[in-house]
């Protein structure tokens, strides 16, 4: 059997949530012209620090959407290298949040407004055509006008179209230990440590440390990012690095389990689109500096609705002008500025000059609300999902 749709987003992490999500804001009619599928069934596991800055809030704010999901509020984000440091704060500075839940609470919502969300449906094989996208997925055959390729940093549609590109990815590593909250600073305090010590060990990223509940029980989220936005520089050892580090903390890594994931990261050369296809979220680019991708998931949903919409009305498929809409938004001029800053911050990871770099944010931070513990920088929702509900 065939079925015939207009839009097939495969993935439905944040991006492909989000674009369904900014189709039905754009018009509600949207959410019964579009199918979500997913190879896996929520709540999902997905390894992820879970740190969801107020770029991200603000996007859900903008879709009407009160954070809903538990999170873990951080007052104070310090950022160390040896003995120096600085630190951000903010009430809270960004909100922690287990990627089970919050993915299902997404896709929950989607639901909630019509859109079609299919679990445990793996897509298996892509043919392009000039007036449809073939999709077989292990329980079906789609004909979709627009296919949509939200499936994350080891994106399926991206190798079977050989849309291939294995120089912008970053390594990640991570373990969870549960801990006595009373013991830790970092819960009583909340705060979220980025330490930039093993930069000294060719690593191009930060150990972190992440305040966490899962599933109610206090545990430590602590990983290591190494971005390789420098590619020919020699690489580090991340399980040496978490190792040392976390021994470091009085932990040892041969306690827990160890998980790996990579992460795509955004480049304004990158290609975006092909005709009748579009890449959003890990699929297409993230954060080379930080490693900051929830936000930027969620922040494709609005360029790439309204790329898909504009298709409809001009009954044009080429997606020509998806790469300058992207490029044109002020999220991805940021994403751009955190690519150029990542070359610059890895290339010259010398000693003195990481030194130097922490004086001058320490001076740099004292002119900015960060400095303020009651700062607030992300904002409520414009409306809520119930006057898009209303109006469908
Ligand atoms: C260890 C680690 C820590 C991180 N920490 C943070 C952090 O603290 N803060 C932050 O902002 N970002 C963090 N990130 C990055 C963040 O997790 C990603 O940027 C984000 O998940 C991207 O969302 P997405 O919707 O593009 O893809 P994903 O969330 O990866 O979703 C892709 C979906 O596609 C589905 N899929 C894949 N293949 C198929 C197929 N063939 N058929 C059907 N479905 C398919 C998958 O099941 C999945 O549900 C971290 C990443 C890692 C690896």
């Amino acid at each position: 059997m065939t079925e015939q749709i207009d839009v097939l987003i495969v993935g439905s992490g944040p991006s492909g949530i989000s674009t369904a999500l900014h189709l039905a804001r754009l018009d509600p009619t949207w959410a019964g012209r579009v199918v979500v599928v997913d190879k896996a069934v929520h709540p999902r596991e997905k390894l992820c620090g879970g740190g969801l800055t107020h770029i991200g809030q603000n996007i859900l704010a903008n879709l009407g959407l009160p954070l809903e999901p538990t999170n873990f509020p951080v007052k104070e984000v310090r950022l160390l290298y040896h003995d120096k440091s600085y630190s951000f704060y903010g009430n809270p500075v960004f909100r922690i949040v287990r990627r089970d839940e919050f993915d299902h609470w997404l896709v929950k919502t989607a639901a909630q407004l019509g859109v079609t969300v299919r679990q445990g449906e793996s897509v298996t094989a892509i043919t392009p055509h000039d007036d449809y996208v073939e999709v077989v997925t292990d329980r079906t055959t789609f004909h979709a006008k627009v296919l949509v390729a939200a499936d994350g940093s080891r994106s399926f549609v991206r190798r079977k179209l050989k849309w291939d590109d294995e120089s912008r990815v970053a390594r990640l590593v991570e373990v969870l230990t549960p801990e006595d909250p009373a013991k830790l600073p970092e819960f009583r305090d909340a705060v979220a440590v980025f330490d930039f010590t093993p930069m000294d060990d060719h690593l191009q990223g930060y150990y972190w440390d992440f305040p966490s509940y899962v599933g109610g029980q206090p545990m430590m989220n602590r990983g290591v990012f190494d971005s390789r936005a420098v590619p020919d520089k020699p690489k580090a050892d991340l399980k040496e690095v978490l190792a040392e580090s976390m021994a470091e903390r009085g932990r040892d890594l041969d306690d827990y389990e160890l998980k790996g994931h990579p992460i795509r990261w955004w480049s304004s050369d990158g290609v975006f689109s092909r005709p009748r296809v579009l890449l959003v979220g890990d699929a297409a680019g993230a954060d080379p500096l930080m490693g900051e991708g929830i936000s930027f998931a969620l922040g494709y949903g609005e360029p790439a609705a309204a790329a898909i919409a504009d298709a409809f009305a001009r009954d044009d498929f080429s997606f020509a002008g998806y790469r300058q809409r992207l490029l044109a938004h002020p999220l991805f001029k940021q994403l751009g500025i955190r690519t150029r800053l990542a070359r610059y911050a890895y290339l010259l990871n010398y000693p003195l000059v990481v030194r130097l770099g922490w004086s001058l944010m320490r001076l740099f931070l004292r002119f900015t609300p960060w400095k303020d513990r009651n700062y607030v920088p992300a904002r409520l929702p414009e409306f809520r999902l119930t006057d898009l509900k209303s109006q469908s």
